[in-house]
């Protein structure tokens, strides 16, 4: 890493923060129930090595990728045997040497994936570890009702398994109001019961945690809130911002009435104005519908993003600003004046879809990081 002399782009990732939203989740749940971070798709694009060893020095045990190489990858870091890491789309192409081999656990997403690691575990003469995801109104992956009753009358399936944990996943957890939440709940359930599993349960991502007690069970799996990403009210406030991104100030151009700004001519000044281009744009992760709609802050001032945003840049309106920004300064993109949360809104989306974006390309720098 350079000292940043000629960085153009810098996304900040405050380690400290992250340890911090940890120990607030763990508080609020209690000591009784484990949190296990969700770390997949390089922890919503945060860094997969430095978000899971901070985790892991906060005591974090219990891991969540999504694909088979995520979860070799987070192994390889964390190499301690008390570390469990459990992928949400299983092993579809069966796998499970491979899957002992990195000591990987996989979410059984279907009744067909139960019969498979079922024979898997009698073939290998083990039983394999698994956690087995209910489906209990996502309709997206887990097994539906009429999967349960079917596994409800073949138990000698699960009895060749190591069921660590029952999970389901909830569809309106950001909604604390949702009449969604108590059914799925309900659900959640009702199919434990048919199924008779004294297993431990995981039912709550960062939404979840916040809807009370009733839906922590013995594990929670948040995302979002350890990223400091909470769109919701309920959260709100309880967890502290992690990322920020600021990009330098190319060049200051004078404009004279009626020029158009950038790609489209989407835009046409209705004044001589000052117009900085900032060096960001849709490559770096920030989205083409914030063109014309999002807003970046230098010295503190809000200034509007005017015209299309492009691969590499975008053009800001500081016409207003007492005093004219130099080439060089820096643009707040996100940081103490808005949230990734903020810019999800101005864009149309949600702070998770902001953060995974972030690309490649910005200088990464650490904070708080041993
Ligand atoms: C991504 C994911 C989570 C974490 O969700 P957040 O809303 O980011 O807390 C939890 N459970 C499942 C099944 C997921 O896919």
């Amino acid at each position: 890493m350079s000292d940043g002399a000629s960085s153009l782009l810098r996304l900040t990732i405050d380690l400290e923060a992250v340890a911090q939203n940890h120990l607030s989740l763990q508080k609020k749940v209690g000591r009784g129930v484990d949190v296990a971070p969700a770390v997949k798709a390089d922890a919503y694009g945060l860094g997969l090595a430095p978000i899971a060893k901070t985790l892991y020095q906060n005591n974090a045990r219990h891991f969540y990728v999504t694909h088979p190489a995520e979860g070799a990858a987070l192994r390889a870091l964390l190499p301690d045997p008390n570390v469990h890491i459990y992928m949400l789309h299983g092993m579809i192409d069966g796998g499970a040497e491979d899957a002992l081999h990195h000591r990987l656990t996989p979410v059984l997403n279907g009744f067909s994936d139960v019969e498979e690691w079922a024979g898997a575990a009698k073939r290998l003469g083990k039983k394999l570890p698994v956690v087995l995801h209910l489906d209990t109104g996502m309709n997206r992956l887990g097994l539906g009702a009429g999967e349960v009753e079917k596994l409800s009358r073949n138990s000698d399936l699960l009895s060749a398994l190591d069921l660590r944990y029952v999970m389901s996943h909830l569809a309106c957890a950001d909604l604390p109001d949702h009449p969604k939440n108590k059914e799925q709940l309900e659900k959640f359930k009702a199919a434990r019961a048919r199924l008779n599993l004294p297993s431990p349960a995981s039912f709550a991502n960062s939404g979840g945690i916040f809807l009370g007690a009733d839906y922590h069970f013995d594990q929670v799996r948040p995302g979002a809130a350890l990223y400091g990403i909470h769109f919701t009210e309920h959260g709100k406030g309880t967890m502290r911002p992690v990322v920020s991104l600021a990009a330098r100030i190319l060049q200051i151009r004078t404009i004279d009435n009626k020029e158009s700004l950038g790609y489209g001519a989407t835009y046409s000044v209705a004044r001589p104005s000052k117009i900085a281009t900032v060096s960001v744009g849709y490559a770096d992760g920030y989205l083409r519908a914030l063109s014309g709609r999002g807003h970046l802050f230098v010295k503190g001032i809000k200034c509007q993003v005017l015209g299309r945003v492009s691969m590499d840049c975008i053009m800001i309106d500081v016409t207003d600003m007492p005093e004219t920004p130099k080439v060089g300064d820096w643009a707040e993109i996100m940081g103490p004046h808005q949230t990734a949360d903020d810019v999800a809104a101005a864009a149309g989306t949600i702070g998770y879809e902001i953060l995974t974006a972030l690309g490649a390309r910005a200088e990464r720098y650490y904070k708080g990081q041993e």
